[in-house]
């Protein structure tokens, strides 16, 4: 065994979670978002396994979608950041892309080419991200637009939701109104749900749906767990136990000293740290799972190791496997103790991480 850090990437669980989306949104088409690889999990891992499942795919930017195409993927490839450059959206025509399109200076550079072959686009409206969009406004005279270019097709509608993963904010709901109010008279098709709108506001499910977080098995409430979604993690990140040691009441552990031993107590040190993106910030007592129990992190974080409190450890022995996130300890209950989200995690695992998938 070379590299003893490994992401297990389990493709049941991915394509249970795909279900759980098609259950909750049965009329809707899925754009099934891979942006950030995967979010972390591998294009060449997750594409594959949902390519004859899903409508499209979407990322964020060009380079991504190229790998796409050379991984065989024939379905729409949906580019979620747009274009700036021309060349770009020469590329984009090339590859019969459909990028966003949330700005002026897009329709001008449509305006100025002739590309190769019309594209698809999406016209994004801001309903209350202030990210990417136009306002409410504009949106007639950019559709308008649109529609007279002839290098554009097919027009879709697009919005985006920030403060869905708390159902009780009336926000959503309040996008979800303008966004009808905006596209009624048009035969179009609109996308407003990310995870959070699949779940739990059935009124945005509208033609596409846009799962993320939700396929690879996180909840993307702040009140409701991925069990409760019936989501089942996809990524299992586990790291060998390296050394047990003994130490003596009043020991202080690893840099800065910021845990000392109240007591003696044998502690276990285990291969992995922030070089494979375990997160550096994960406070004192996240759960780390050794042999189905869970033990508390000490001290802070290393580059390549870390150290757990084995007090109630009976039978831990150098070279047992342990889960950082992922089955039986949810990814999100990590990011908690580390102050971020379960995606941050997922998408920060390093390089010299093994990924290997499970049927
Ligand atoms: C990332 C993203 C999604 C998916 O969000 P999840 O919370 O991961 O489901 C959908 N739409 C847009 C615009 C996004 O940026």
């Amino acid at each position: 065994m070379t590299s003893p850090v490994t992401a297990y990437i389990d493709t049941k669980a991915l394509l249970n979670n795909l279900n759980v989306a098609k259950k909750q949104a049965p009329g809707a088409k899925i754009l099934a978002m891979v942006k950030a690889n995967a979010y972390g999990h591998g294009l060449e891992n997750v594409v594959p396994v949902l390519h004859d499942h899903v409508d499209a795919f979407a990322v964020a930017r060009l380079d991504p979608a190229l790998q796409l195409r050379s991984l065989n993927v024939t379905k729409p490839i949906v580019i979620m950041a747009g274009f700036y450059l021309l060349e770009q959206l020469d590329i984009i025509s090339a590859n019969n892309f459909e990028p966003l399109v949330h700005n002026e200076l897009q329709l001008e550079l449509l305006n100025k080419t002739t590309l190769i072959n019309p594209i698809n686009v999406w016209l994004k409206v801001d309903t209350g991200m202030s990210r990417l969009g136009f306002l409410a406004k504009d949106v007639e005279r950019v559709y308008q637009h649109l529609v007279a270019c002839p290098n554009v097709a097919k027009i879709g509608f697009m919005t985006h939701f920030p403060d869905a993963d708390d159902i009780a904010k009336p926000i959503t709901e309040n996008q979800i109104v303008a966004f009808a109010e905006l596209t009624k008279d048009l035969k179009v098709d609109r996308s407003l749900a990310k995870s959070a709108g699949v779940l739990g506001f059935p009124s945005s499910h509208a033609e596409w749906i846009r799962p993320g977080i939700m396929l690879y098995g996180a909840s993307p409430f702040i009140h409701k767990t991925a069990e409760e979604l019936d989501l089942q993690p996809v990524m299992t990140l586990k790291a060998p136990v390296i050394a047990l040691r003994d130490l003596a009441k009043g020991t202080a552990v690893g840099y800065g000293g910021t845990f000392v031993c109240p007591e003696d107590m044998r502690i276990a040190v285990i291969g992995i740290g922030y070089g494979d993106g375990y997160p550096r910030h994960a406070k004192q007592g996240t759960p780390i799972l050794i042999n189905g129990k869970r033990f508390p992190l000490i001290g802070r974080v290393c580059m390549d190791m870390l150290m757990v409190d084995l007090r109630d450890g009976l039978e831990v022995n150098i070279g047992d496997q342990v889960t950082l996130w992922g089955k039986d300890l949810p990814a999100r209950e990590v990011a908690i103790c580390a102050e971020t989200v379960a995606y941050e995690l997922y998408c920060s695992v390093s390089k010299r991480v093994k990924f290997e998938v499970i049927q």
